[in-house]
């Protein structure tokens, strides 16, 4: 199908989905259209970025708009269900957008927020209902909310609503559906939980599979940056710092780790602002806010909260962590590169995390190619964190091989060079921490090397230790602190050190904040 055109869309419709310059339908607006304006179930296997949402809301609307009816207080005809209060503004947003020249009402209800404003909608009446399953049952337990007049059920993210643990919602939901409905189910995965669960809800469904693989990806240039976890963050300031990394979505794996990068982001002066489930609705709208009209430049995220995040423009999302679940990759980088438009997604990937990297590989059956980095896997066993041996050269930072990447490349390189260089400063500061090395031969080999790592612990008695996670962890002391106040150190930041010799084995000396 090439145009919207060939598609028995009615004119008010048509009209909205010119305004948006949409030409032609994706693959999934191609395959759901027909069917769902037949009135037919919809097993959708499609993740955010390829349309999905036109997808459900245009034969929602077409047959809506077809019925011309009014809406009812309190019973609303159709009902999309999505698992966070980002995506349900979006899908909101978009409803808005396609019924622009019809006459039509909807309510959007999530938690987080105080319930009066969706409960007034509700009372004057929402032809279309978008909804969280918390505030859902919620306001239908209070009888806001009534389901018997329900022509179609969506479910959005059916996969992201079961990782959140909404299935027992889900089902209390499920039950309270009139057996007479149009039900579209979209999931951006099919394991067996799902496969179930549609089962539950669909009739005689007509299968829609337009899973990301190769297809999806194809307008994002994919790289690997291999680089130990203690050098990301450097990396990552390095590439930020590079042109043509306009609007930057970061990927964490915790939200702890979302808020340290942040901070660090922060002070060195790049515009950044951080959004997982841990932040209040009101701080999350204000983050995308941020992002979206580039107040900020840089958007780091976990993966729930960074479903369904739809801002045109994202130059590069970049994987701090490589994600545990293959899928979560192709979501992620699907935050790039949307609706045709070009991008760049990096995964760094340290050498804990390469199995994750091939399960990723396996998934979009593509390898992605390594544009800078080579695992230091001797120097990684020897040294608690990474340390840049003296005369080490950066051999496999000289392959940068990508067009958009070169440039972030060579800074990646001299990022590393600095730190070379710095370890060759501070070698010739530094003095013995405590008490003299025993041998000569031993003094020459402490001086030389430098390293980052994140610290662990900082204890009330003026030590710390900085760890990679995988060896002993350096310890410091709080006069080796440089450029900020011991006091003032935090768990899980980001350091550069130098490595010193104390009494009791080495030590971090020249330790400062990234
Ligand atoms: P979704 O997968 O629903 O989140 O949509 C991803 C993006 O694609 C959104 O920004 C939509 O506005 C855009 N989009 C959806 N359908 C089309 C289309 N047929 N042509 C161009 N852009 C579209």
């Amino acid at each position: 199908m090439k145009t919207f055109a060939e598609l028995d869309l009615i004119a008010p419709v048509q009209k909205a989905l010119a305004d948006e310059n949409y030409k032609s339908p994706t693959p999934i607006q191609a395959k759901t259209i027909p069917s769902a304006i037949r009135g037919r179930d919809v097993l959708g296997c499609a993740q955010t970025g390829t349309g999905k949402t036109a997808a459900f809301a245009v034969p929602i609307l077409n047959r809506l708009g077809s019925k011309n009816r009014k809406a009812l207080p309190n019973h609303p005809f159709v009902l999309a269900l999505a698992p966070t209060r980002e995506l349900a503004i979006q899908i909101g947003e978009s409803f808005s957008t396609y019924a622009a020249h019809l006459h039509l009402r909807q309510a959007v209800i999530y938690g987080g927020v105080n319930q009066m404003r969706q409960v007034r909608a509700l009372n004057r009446g929402a032809h279309i209902l978008v909804a969280t399953p918390g505030r859902l049952l919620d306001l239908m337990n209070q009888g806001h909310i009534h389901l018997d007049q329900l022509d179609v059920f969506v479910l959005d993210e059916a996969d992201r609503m079961l990782d959140m643990g909404f299935l027992p919602d889900l089902k209390r939901i499920i039950r309270q559906l009139p057996q007479q409905r149009q039900s579209l189910f979209f999931s951006a995965t099919m394991p067996p939980n799902i496969v179930k669960l549609s089962q539950t809800l669909l009739t005689n469904p007509v299968s829609v599979d337009v899973t990301p693989k190769r297809v999806s990806v194809e307008a994002i240039e994919q790289q690997v940056h291999l680089v130990p976890r203690q050098g990301k963050q450097a990396l990552l300031q390095q590439i930020l710092k590079s042109p043509g990394v306009v609007q930057t979505l970061v990927f964490t794996k915790t939200k702890r780790r979302a808020n340290v990068v942040t901070k660090q982001l922060i002070r060195k002066g790049i515009g950044a602002t951080v959004i997982h489930g841990n932040k209040s609705q009101g701080a999350r709208q204000r983050a995308l806010e941020d992002f979206r009209t580039g107040r900020v430049s840089v958007m780091v995220a976990t993966d729930v909260a960074a479903r369904g995040i739809d801002i045109d423009g994202i130059s590069h999302v970049i994987n701090l962590d490589i994600p545990i679940e293959p899928e979560a990759y192709v979501h992620r980088i699907g935050r790039t590169g949307r609706a045709g438009a070009e991008g760049v997604a990096m995964s760094f990937c340290s050498p804990e995390e390469r199995g994750d990297l091939r399960a990723i590989e396996k998934l979009i059956e593509q390898k992605i190619p390594v544009v800078s980095g080579e695992l230091h896997s001797n120097t990684d066993q020897q040294h608690p964190a990474t340390i840049t041996p003296k005369n080490s050269r950066d051999r496999g930072h000289r392959n940068a091989v990508s067009k958009s990447s070169r440039h972030a490349s060579s800074q990646h390189q001299s990022a590393r060079a600095g730190q070379k260089h710095s370890g060759d400063r501070t070698r010739k500061r530094r003095q013995p921490e405590n008490g003299k090395p025993h041998r000569k031969q031993d003094r020459a080999k402490q001086a030389t090397g430098s390293g980052q790592g994140e610290i662990k612990l900082i204890t009330h008695k003026g030590f710390g230790f900085i760890g990679n996670g995988r060896d002993k962890d350096l310890f410091f002391h709080r006069s080796a602190v440089e450029g900020t106040r011991f006091e003032d150190l935090q768990q899980g930041q980001q350091v550069s050190f130098t490595l010193g010799q104390g009494p009791r084995g080495p030590c971090a000396t020249n330790v400062q904040v990234l």
